[in-house]
Formats: structure tokens, sequence, C-alpha cells
């Protein structure tokens, strides 16, 4: 799929104020720093679609954008930041919670985890609280330009094995790097062909 264009729509953080239409829509989400802004930007072709390296915790919204005047693609607040108030991450609980129970038109969830790290308990829980309330998603593992190709194996293998404990298959998952820009067409591509499927 090629980007002919990307326009922010809107940011909030009441899921009754998100767009209407009932556009196909794809939401990012991961831990702070993980990379969501600088991938956001490469998929699109764009420098600064997604404000990149803010503060952790600042941007608390649901940012809209929409690509090729046919989808939505959604830029969710990071999670997982030390520096926040049990309050603060309360409420992000919420509105998280609301965002993924509300928005029928989201087809898929990407939830981003850099691939340096040994999988992680938050980022296992989330992504077992999306397949316990039936929320489609895949992995989308960042950074891969900081690993030689057998550690990326290696990561991909330890995420697999913890995976598979719980789920029969291994969701789908793609290896990223935004600033070696690899594979930007394998996740367009995916999200070209879940449009597709919903055309028909
Ligand atoms: P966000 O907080 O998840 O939106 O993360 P950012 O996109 O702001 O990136 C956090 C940090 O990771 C920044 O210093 C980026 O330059 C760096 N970063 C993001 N993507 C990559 C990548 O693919 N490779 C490398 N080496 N660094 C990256």
């Amino acid at each position: 799929m090629k980007i002919k264009s990307a326009e922010f729509v809107v940011s909030n953080s009441d899921v009754d104020k998100c767009p209407k239409s009932m556009l196909p829509e794809y939401a990012f989400i991961g831990r702070s720093n993980v990379g969501k802004s600088s991938l956001i930007n490469m998929l699109t072709s764009r420098k600064s679609l997604a404000k990149t390296s803010g503060r952790p915790g600042k941007t608390q919204l649901i940012n809209h954008f929409l690509i090729n005047k046919n989808w939505h693609l959604v830029d969710l607040p990071g999670y997982g930041y030390a520096r926040v108030s049990k309050t603060s991450k309360k409420t992000f609980q919420k509105f998280i919670t609301q965002y993924f129970s509300k928005r029928m038109q989201l087809v898929c969830a990407f939830v981003l985890v850099d691939i340096r790290h040994n999988p992680q308990n938050i980022d296992l829980e989330f992504m077992q609280w999306l397949g316990e309330n039936g929320i489609p998603f895949s992995i989308i593992f960042t950074k891969a330009d900081k690993l030689k190709p057998n550690a990326i194996e290696r990561h991909v293998l330890d995420y697999k094995t913890i995976l598979l404990e719980t789920w029969e298959d291994m969701p789908n998952y793609f290896i990223t790097s935004s600033s070696k820009d690899i594979g930007k067409d394998d996740v367009l591509g995916y999200i070209d062909s879940l449009n597709k499927n919903m055309e028909e």
C-alpha cells in the first residue's frame, strides 16, 4: 500500500469524542519509549506526524490520523511508566479499556515490543487482556537494527515459547526498525489485506 495522504484528525481523552466514522481503524500501543511515534512516522513516511520522544506519560491522548482517506491510524498512549501516580495509572487503564470495548471500528491492535528485551510481564499481561476480551492483535517488534539476526530470532522465539503456553497460535508478528526502514511494507501490506477483506 502506498501512503498518499496522512492527516491528523483529532486528539482526545474521551473515547466518546473519537470520530464517529466507521472507517476501519488500526491502533498502535506499547510501553512508553518503545518507538511507537518513530514507527508511525516510518509507516506514513512523514517526519513528525506522531511526536517522538516527548516526556513519558505526558501525552495521555487517543490520536486519530486519517490515512489515504479510507482508514484511521490510532496512536494510543504508551503504558508502563514509572513516574506517573497510581491515580493516573487508573485513569489510563479506564480509558484504554473504554477505547477497546467501544471502538467497533477497530480491526486490529498492534502491540509494540522492543525486540532487545526479554518478554516483559506488562506486555504479556496486556496481550492476555486483549485476547480475553476478543480484541484481535498483532505484535510489532521494534528497534530490530539494534540486534544481530540470530539474536532477533532468539528473542522472537522467547516470545513464542511464552505465548504458546497460553495461546494455541502465535499472533501475527512483524519485525521492524524505524531507523533502518525495516518492516514497513509488511505492516502496510497486512493492513491493506485486512481493509480489502472487509470491502469484499
Ligand atoms: P515512543 O515513546 O514509543 O513514541 O518512542 P519514540 O518513537 O519517541 O522513540 C523512543 C526512542 O527510541 C527515541 O530515542 C528514538 O530515536 C528511538 N528509536 C525509535 N525507533 C527506533 C529504531 O527503530 N531503532 C533505534 N535504534 N532507535 C529507535
